[in-house]
């Protein structure tokens, strides 16, 4: 069989965007896709629902423009979910033809597109290219680069401790800035709201790099405990170290809020060795895809049991 989505390549929103239509058309019974909102830009932010089940788990990509290549990792999962789904295949310890008739993931694989384009293609990609090029200070390499189109790092936007979120980057730039207010971005505000919408038992933030996994903000009592339960079997799978926060964790994160806010288990994991300011390189991918090919329908299934 054909295989639409192709991770070894530096993914771009285009290709994202072809590969969405052709896995759509094939899957057809297993896929919806949506459009969630729309980027600075103007880009489309696509969400994907994959399996027919009621319970819904959500897995998110690319909040931080550098970190592309966890859209691979999930446009990756999706193909490879439908593609066990559709032949009654087994993928390591599960059965998506069972897990995904049960539940869904609804994965939004591409949260900053005009980030990803920028570090992929430099600011010519961008409707206001001075502008950019003015906030990276006149530097012409983007590979560093975090924040949306305008200079805002949309994972320290979410209204989690936002205000008391260390507020030392009081300007726009590649990273680090928290924007003027907490959601005053149209792509975090597309995915609070999409979230909001739904009733997800379980979210992932998927970052880079350094092998961690972040899974507590202030959490306590019983979500706590299912959150640390959870959080050791995907280290078990990974192999990724579980972060301790101290007792004031900084906020502002998609996982802190799911947390907080939502009071359901969330995570955050940093795939591939730490590999400094940069895109990963797409050398690691082979050991990222072995690492985590199996964490969406582990996530699913322990969904199942999460009653309330
Ligand atoms: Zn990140």
């Amino acid at each position: 069989m054909a295989i639409i989505v192709n991770p070894k390549q530096i993914y771009t929103y285009e290709q994202m965007k072809e590969d969405i239509i052709k896995l759509e058309k094939k899957y057809t019974d297993i896929i919806l896709s949506e459009r969630i909102g729309n980027s600075v830009d103007g880009r489309k932010i696509y969400a994907l629902r994959v399996g027919t089940g009621k319970t819904e788990i959500f897995m998110n990509g690319s909040h931080h423009a550098r970190e592309w290549l966890t859209t691979n990792l999930l446009m990756n999962m999706i193909e490879d979910y439908c593609e066990s789904f559709v032949n009654h295949t087994k993928i390591g310890d599960y059965f998506p033809g069972d897990i995904l008739t049960e539940a869904s993931i609804w994965f939004v694989p591409m949260v900053n597109p005009d980030g990803v384009t920028l570090v992929q293609k430099g600011h010519s990609s961008a409707k206001k290219p001075e502008e950019v090029l003015k906030l990276n200070n006149y530097n012409h390499d983007y590979s560093s680069w975090k924040a949306n189109i305008r200079g805002v790092d949309l994972n320290r936007q979410y209204p989690a401790g936002w205000a008391t979120l260390d507020d030392n980057v009081t300007r726009p730039g590649p990273m680090m800035y928290k924007g003027p207010s907490p959601l005053s971005e149209p792509e975090t505000k597309a995915v609070y709201n999409f979230t909001l919408h739904h009733d997800f038992k379980i979210a992932v933030a998927y970052h880079s790099s350094g092998e961690e996994l972040f899974w507590k903000y202030k959490s306590k009592g019983e979500l706590l405990k299912t959150t640390k339960r959870i959080a050791e079997k995907i280290s078990e799978k990974t192999g990724y170290q579980l972060v301790y926060p101290g007792p004031n964790p900084s906020g502002g994160g998609f996982t802190d809020w799911f947390l907080d806010f939502i009071k359901r288990p969330g995570f955050t994991p940093e795939i591939s060795p730490l590999v400094g300011p940069r895109p990963v390189p797409l050398k690691n991918y082979d050991k990222i895809w072995n690492d985590n090919r199996e964490i969406g329908l582990l996530l699913a299934s322990e969904a199942l049991l999460i009653k309330k």
